[in-house]
């Protein structure tokens, strides 16, 4: 089994703001409209995603019988991964968006820890901003941003696993356009690329190894966008976790009897 665990962060779905779960500095005037921004927001996603924004992922998920898959929020004892998920957790999925300082940095660094170490990491949406995502590829991540916008993503590395299956191109009625300059390192590859109708391009799947770890960003999921009811947004999510679990586990398919990680070969 692939133990893939989903990470959401949380705060907007819940409704309610509370002051340590945003950046320490904010005032007491942008933290009371930012709270009120949050409630309206709860509002708004739960007309678009009646059962949560993660709900459509995890169902696909748990519908996949080689996967085991463990969904867990920043409200979760340990922020959500105590040391023991996060240990057996081959590949992990992160959806974060305006918490992210509430993610101990001791917690950012074990993520990146393990994904030395061969842990897949599927970032998702504003995760270009979380800790784990910063951290582990040195880079700002940031980006331009405007409000939704139709979307068409084109599919520019076809032969690439995770483009497997899709056609040359998906549409998005609305998404957030998030556009370029983005400040991340030199992908090894860009999967997919996005063009908004107000004119931006967007470098929307690209993927990087670090250590024995595979990582993929991937932009659609804003919280007030049907994007995760889409299958085929759906379906470049699961190759991407298929394509990001580690070495060993691909090998046990393919021959039960290799169990050799990179880990102990690499301390031979
Ligand atoms: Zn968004």
């Amino acid at each position: 089994m692939l133990n893939v665990t989903v990470w959401y962060e949380y705060t907007q779905e819940s409704g309610y703001l509370k002051r340590e779960l945003v950046r320490p500095d904010i005032s007491e005037e942008d933290f009371q409209n930012f709270s009120r921004y949050t409630e309206e927001n709860c509002r708004k996603i739960h007309e678009v995603y009646p059962d949560g924004l993660m709900a459509p992922l995890i169902r696909t998920l748990e519908e996949d019988p080689e996967i085991h898959v463990t969904y867990t929020t920043l409200y979760d004892p340990c922020f959500g991964l105590p040391d023991e998920l996060l240990e057996h957790t081959d590949v992990l999925v992160w959806w974060a968006h305006i918490s992210h300082d509430a993610v101990p940095d001791e917690l950012a660094r074990k993520v990146t820890e393990r994904i030395y170490k061969g842990m897949g990491f599927v970032a998702l949406h504003s995760a270009h901003k979380s800790k784990p995502f910063m951290q582990v590829l040195g880079a700002s991540g940031t980006l331009r941003w405007r409000e939704k916008d139709f979307c068409r993503i084109w599919n520019t590395a076809p032969s690439h696993p995770i483009a497997q299956g899709l056609p040359e191109y998906i549409e998005l009625e609305e998404e957030e356009m998030y556009g370029e300059v983005f400040d991340i390192p030199k992908p090894d590859d860009v999967v997919f690329m996005s063009w908004y109708r107000g004119g931006e391009l967007f470098r929307s799947g690209c993927t990087w190894n670090r250590g024995y770890g595979k990582i993929f960003y991937f932009q659609p999921g804003h919280e007030t966008s049907p994007s995760y009811h889409n299958p085929l947004v759906r379906k470049i999510i699961c190759n991407a976790i298929r394509w990001a679990a580690p070495s060993m586990w691909r090998q046990s398919l393919d021959c039960p009897n290799v169990v050799e990680s990179p880990e102990s070969r690499h301390r031979q």
